[in-house]
């Protein structure tokens, strides 16, 4: 038996674990206490990996039009049919959807070989239903997308506001870690705002059950308060930002007396003067925000309406401070920093950052290949399939992910795939509701079998080790990908032999021509060898010759990432859901995941002991509603949506507000025939940052 140390698949905490290998088994699974983003900890989640591997229901044979073939020839047929593609109708109908399941390693092989050889824009990630909002909001804010706190910023402050994030179920070690910090600290203060009442509010010292989609204008008020009490840093916003008094004038467009804010948000006034006078007496103040401020029609400007609050109070790039996105993913970060969203170009640099596109193209360059980089934007996630839907893209390579269940009105997203003249699709399971849409199907590594690196929630790069053989024929995304790329003509600007060579080309390239003023820059990682790479322990990015051990902490010398070094207060007006309720849906719904579960479950519906948790789809509903709509308490009911139906179990619960349902969103139509929360959806975005709107539906109610 030896143990092998790696990085939890699972959530965008990036719990380190210490894996029992013995006769080519995983047999076991612990906390890596010497990882400094759990310390030993994992959840139920993590301490049950071990449980939810083999090679049953994998796959392990690359298939093409139905057909099980070698790699040689999936690998032509990928080739041959992308560029047949691009000879008929361009480099604009191609187009890739990418995952924050994958590694870095990964991810950057895809995008230079989309956006760098193929030369179309279109290379988007089901990041962007995640955390694209706060993304948006801190480029606009703070110059970059550059969260600027660390966990141990969780543990430092006086005050702790979660929004819109069941820290309990989503990111459990992390809860814990705050969990142990409040207990040690008496005078530490944790306030959750959120529309239902959730195990994270066991350690809440204050809870603001808010009017759904409210967010913004909470804050603007907190903001307009601040002003009116005279407690804004005035000195900070001079030294270090401009737009306050734009901030403020908006903010003040609404009555700003709390009482009005109060009644807006559907909120005891006291109890919300509670917050504002708590967080306006603290200077060390971590406000943690996810999925309920992100996945919004006006996310971006939630997310900003929190940004200007801490801002305008001088509370970030402090111990203890800062506007903290955190991300459901394990590698959404990752992601982000080679260039996986449609409107970034590579290594943070978006297509209007200066020079990034003839920098990016020269560091691609070989001797004797040139690359042809897109000179704009691509289409986000749900715009992407809507260009499919309109036969404007016309091949698709889906990666480690499955948008046929995750995107809002799926049922209009396999609609376009079906019509998609080439559906190629990377995947680790046989048995996918994406599946029946591919024509070419190609068997990837997994969890366990993968080496590489992901980037959690706080800018700490981790290295995931292969520790297992990938089953049958199954193969590593970098590799399928640089095989693709090498048939296409491109072998030599994809001629990697081990992810570590990749790891350092997008490290160099993070140092390109960056003379301090991108603040990526994981530079001091460019001279890895292999045995390094093999060896490298976490770290936190910027990672410079100034900083070889990594970053805590960002902006701490008040100079921000926009080219005059200020940040940016922007005025917000505040919208509520997009989509809107009326007779014929008059309950607000909204979805999520449940504490054992992960995505589309297939991984974590192999341990019967997370099945446990929560066995099937639910509803959950208060009494009250319930009699009002003639359902009972485990009675099955049916929810009808923009795009369908969905049937659960009813849960009652006192800690779902009145006129509002949850559902899970994890059940697929594999695991239940009518459970799948997408359907539900309509595909409203936010028009910044394209994330849709998955937190605020419009459903009716009735007994099946
Ligand atoms: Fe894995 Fe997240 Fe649980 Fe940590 S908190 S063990 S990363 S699922």
């Amino acid at each position: 038996m030896h143990q092998a140390r790696t990085t939890c698949p699972y959530c965008g905490v990036g719990c380190g674990v210490r894996a029992d290998i013995e006769d080519g088994r995983l047999h076991g699974v612990e906390g890596d206490g010497d990882h400094p983003a759990n310390y030993g900890r994992l959840c139920v989640k993590g301490s049950a990996l071990a449980e939810t591997l083999g090679s049953h229901g994998r796959l392990t044979r690359p298939r093409v039009d139905g057909v099980e073939v070698d790699w040689d020839t999936a690998l032509d047929a990928v080739a041959e049919r992308l560029q047949a593609t691009r000879d008929t109708a361009g480099e604009g109908a191609l187009a890739a959807y990418l995952s924050g399941q994958l590694l870095t390693e990964d991810y950057y092989v895809a995008n230079k070989l989309f956006k760098g050889f193929l030369g179309t824009p279109h290379l988007d990630t089901n990041s962007r239903l995640c955390m694209a909002s706060a993304v948006a909001a801190y480029k606009r804010a703070l110059g970059a997308d550059a969260v600027p706190c660390s966990y141990e910023d969780l543990e430092e402050a006086e005050l702790v506001v979660l929004v819109g994030s069941n820290l309990a179920w989503n990111h459990p070690v992390l809860y814990q870690r705050l969990r142990t910090a409040k207990m040690r600290n008496p005078l530490m203060r944790v306030v959750v705002i959120d529309p239902r009442v959730t195990d994270t509010c066991e350690i809440a010292d204050l809870y603001l059950g808010l009017r759904p989609g409210s967010d913004a204008r909470l804050f603007n008020g907190l903001l307009a308060w601040m002003a009116d009490k005279g407690r804004l840093d005035r000195l900070y916003l001079e030294r270090h930002t401009q737009g306050v008094e734009a901030a403020l004038a908006a903010a003040r467009e609404d009555d700003a007396a709390v009482e009005a804010i109060a009644a807006d948000c559907d909120l005891d006034p006291e109890r919300l003067e509670t917050f504002f006078y708590w967080f306006a007496s603290q200077l060390h103040v971590v406000t943690l925000y996810s999925q309920g401020i992100n996945q919004s029609s006006s996310g971006t400007d939630k997310c900003q309406a929190i940004i200007n609050c801490h801002l305008a109070g001088g509370k970030i790039g402090l111990p203890g401070a800062g506007p903290f996105s955190i991300t459901g993913q394990p590698n959404a970060m990752g992601g982000r920093e080679v260039g996986g969203l449609a409107n970034q170009l590579a290594a943070h640099m978006d297509y209007d950052s200066p020079g990034a596109i003839d920098r990016v193209t020269r560091f691609w360059a070989t001797e004797t290949l040139v690359p042809t980089l897109p000179e704009g934007p691509g289409h986000k996630a749900v715009e992407l399939f809507e260009a499919i839907e309109r036969g404007e893209v016309r091949a698709l390579w889906v990666m480690a992910t499955n948008p046929a269940v995750s995107l809002p009105d799926a049922d209009r997203v396999r609609a376009a795939l079906a019509k998609c003249p080439l559906v190629i699709v990377s995947e680790c399971m046989a048995d996918t509701d994406l599946l029946p849409y591919a024509d070419i199907v190609l068997p990837a590594s997994s969890w366990s079998e993968k080496d590489g690196t992901v980037t959690n929630s706080e800018r700490r790069i981790s290295r995931q080790r292969g520790l297992l053989p990938p089953p049958g024929e199954a193969r590593h995304d970098w590799w399928i990908v640089c095989e693709v790329a090498r048939r296409l003509g491109y072998g030599e600007a994809f001629a990697y032999e081990h992810p570590a060579e990749i790891f350092v080309e997008h490290a160099r390239l993070s140092g390109f021509e960056n003379d301090g003023n991108r603040i990526f820059d994981i530079s001091a990682l460019a001279e890895l060898d292999r045995e390094a790479y093999d060896a490298l322990a976490p770290v936190q990015w910027p990672v410079t010759r100034a900083a070889p051990r990594g970053t805590t902490r960002l902006f701490e010398d008040g100079r921000f990432a926009t080219a005059d070094g200020l940040a940016r207060l922007m005025p917000v007006r505040p919208r509520g859901p997009a989509q809107a309720l009326g007779e014929s849906r008059p309950l607000r719904l909204n979805t999520g995941r449940v504490r054992d579960q992960w995505h589309t479950m297939t991984r974590t519906a192999r341990a019967p002991r997370l099945m446990n948790h929560r066995a099937e789809p639910f509803v959950e509903i208060t009494p009250e509603d319930a009699a009002t709509f003639g359902v009972g308490d485990q009675q099955l009911a049916r929810l009808t949506g923009a795009g369908g139906e969905y049937r659960g179990r009813v849960r009652l619960t006192k800690g779902q507000r009145r006129g509002e349902v949850f559902v899970p969103m994890h059940w697929t139509d594999r695991f239940s025939g009518a459970a799948r929360a997408g359907r539900l959806l309509a595909a409203h975005l936010d028009p910044i940052s394209g994330q849709p709107e998955t937190k605020h539906g419009a459903v009716a109610l009735a007994a099946l």
